[in-house]
């Protein structure tokens, strides 16, 4: 598969190592999702290699190559295997970011090379209260002298009951303060085998036939001070650095499902014979085909520009969530075009296509929803892109009458008055006919500071002449003409405009 030119020899030698060993472990995956047992051996070879510790540091155990070192583990393992493939990414997110990012040096020393070699790992953030809004968990941590007691569950927890260490966020504090600083929430590392730490239960999900999926259950479990990562209310920091490394690896593990996706479809469809000619001959499968390649380009091209971008240490806040969401939106459309393609083998178990087609479907899901990554992209987007999302300054065009981009900034600003104000909110109203004004874009018209323009604005409203949107404290922050204040600003005549080829016969 395509190598990008910024990868190292090392990330390209990386991604040949794991295929060959892959290679031979394919067999064994698919037949542990029949049996429905979790494969260990696989999992033991695939740790030895040290592949678990791709983007762990060299001074750590690990192989040093970065977040695009540990993307192209996991899609190469995901072409093969859906199962131990999220096994990989459960070991890599569960803990290596976190504790990399907000681990002490000790716990670094401690935990990392034993991630490396292949001890697995899980992160438990869902509860029965906390889903997408995962600060809502009640999992209670108490100080008890050097260590916290732990009460509470767990629920959805990929690898429950398997692994040998858990990343747990539980609540620390209760304060309204705590809560709306997001304060109120630690991350620690509880080991199995902790008394009172035990399985609830194992539930199958959706396409995971060979890796458990469980409930957690904490009584009394006590757990010390130097297993907490980050300081006491650091959690939700702890749990964003996890997440953003997760959406990034799981996007990486898209790109393995759609591989796969084209390894049978194309193949397929050049040996199946219908109407005398193979189905690959008929344009609708082609154009099924054409697009389940592009969207495996773009997959990997926002994946390992993420992971470039990540490595350089640049923030990658929307690019981790968009591109989760975008991979796993893409695997599904590639995943129903497949299916379509191959038809009746596409459902056919004896197929890959079908645990793909059900795989993709759960990562709409783990990792934060569809929704949960576009709710990190609008926010972070419209912090991040704010220079982007600035809509040009616009004027009346004195030859057409009709709204045109404006050249810089206007050449002679207004001075402060309640009729200068009111006539730029009634010009917005022939430029942007159903839009209020921010204090920002009435300022590009007059001179005045926040102060003075409230109060001229406060004065026009008491006056009927404006409508206004007001913060909670009560200031406006936006404003627009009413018919009043159009009204006083202008002639009516001034406002009516149509196009030449509108004649005055044709108008009333
Ligand atoms: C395969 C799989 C593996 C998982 N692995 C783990 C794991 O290892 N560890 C772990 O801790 N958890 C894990 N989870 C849990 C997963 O993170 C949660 O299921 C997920 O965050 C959604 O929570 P929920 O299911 O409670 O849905 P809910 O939060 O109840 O959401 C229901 C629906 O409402 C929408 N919604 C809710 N709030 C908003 C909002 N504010 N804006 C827009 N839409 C909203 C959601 O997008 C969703 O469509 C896993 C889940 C799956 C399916």
């Amino acid at each position: 598969m395509e190598k990008f030119p910024w990868w190292s020899d090392e990330h390209v030698k990386l991604q040949k190592d794991v295929r060959a060993l892959m290679d031979q472990l394919a067999p064994r995956e698919i037949e542990s999702r029949w049996t429905r047992e979790f494969p260990f051996d696989i999992y033991e070879k695939i740790g030895a290699a040290g592949f678990t510790g791709a983007g762990i540091p060299k001074e750590y155990g690990g192989m040093g190559l970065g977040c695009t070192g540990a993307c192209i583990v996991a899609e190469e393992i995901h072409t093969y295997s859906p199962g131990v493939g999220r096994i990989v990414v459960g070991n890599m997110m569960g803990g290596v970011r976190q504790l990399l990012d907000c681990g002490t040096e000790e716990q670094k020393k401690k935990w990392l090379p034993r991630i490396a070699q292949g001890e697995l790992g899980c992160v438990g953030i869902t509860e029965m209260t906390a889903g997408t809004d995962a600060s809502g968990m009640e999992l209670e941590a108490k100080l008890d002298g050097d260590n916290y007691i732990l009460n509470g569950k767990k629920r959805f927890i990929v690898g429950a009951g398997l692994a040998q260490h858990y990343i747990v966020y539980a609540l620390t504090g209760n304060t309204p303060e705590e809560r709306k600083k997001y304060r109120h929430l630690s991350a620690f590392i509880v080991e199995k085998g902790a008394p009172g730490f035990t399985t609830e239960r194992i539930n199958e999900i959706l396409g995971f036939e060979n890796v458990q999926n469980g409930s957690l259950d904490f009584e009394n479990v006590v757990v010390s001070k130097e297993n907490m990562i980050g300081g006491h209310g650091d959690g939700w920091k702890v749990l964003m650095e996890g997440l953003q490394f997760e959406r990034t690896l799981i996007s990486a593990s898209a790109s393995g499902w759609q591989r796969t996706l084209l390894q049978y479809t194309v193949p397929y469809a050049q040996r199946r014979i219908q109407f005398n000619k193979p189905t690959i001959d008929q344009a609708g499968n082609q154009s099924k085909i054409a697009d389940i390649i592009m969207r495996l380009k773009m997959t990997r091209l926002s994946v390992y520009y993420t992971s470039y971008i990540w490595d350089l240490g640049m923030d990658v806040a929307v690019e981790s969530s968009m591109v989760k969401a975008m991979g796993a939106e893409a695997t599904m459309a590639s995943a129903m075009d497949a299916t379509q393609v191959m038809a009746g083998d596409g459902v056919n178990r004896f197929y890959p296509i079908q645990n793909i087609f059900e795989v993709a479907k759960t990562d709409y899901i783990a990792g934060g929803t569809l929704e949960a990554c576009r709710l990190v992209v609008f926010r972070s987007g419209l912090k991040l892109m704010a220079e982007d999302m600035k809509m040009p300054r616009r004027e009346i065009s004195k030859i057409l009458g009709v709204p045109v981009p404006a050249v810089g900034p206007v050449a002679k600003k207004l001075a402060l008055n309640e009729e200068n104000v009111l006539s730029v909110l009634a010009e917005d109203y022939r430029v942007n006919q159903g839009l209020h004004m921010t204090l920002g874009d009435i300022q590009e018209y007059v001179t005045a500071d926040d102060a003075g323009l409230s109060a001229v604005l406060e004065e026009l409203a008491k006056q009927g002449l404006i409508m206004a949107q007001r913060t909670k404290k009560g200031g406006i922050y936006l404003a627009k003409a009413n018919y009043a204040g159009l009204e006083k600003a202008y002639p009516k005549e001034y406002y009516r405009w149509a196009p030449d080829f509108i004649t005055e016969d044709r108008r009333f």
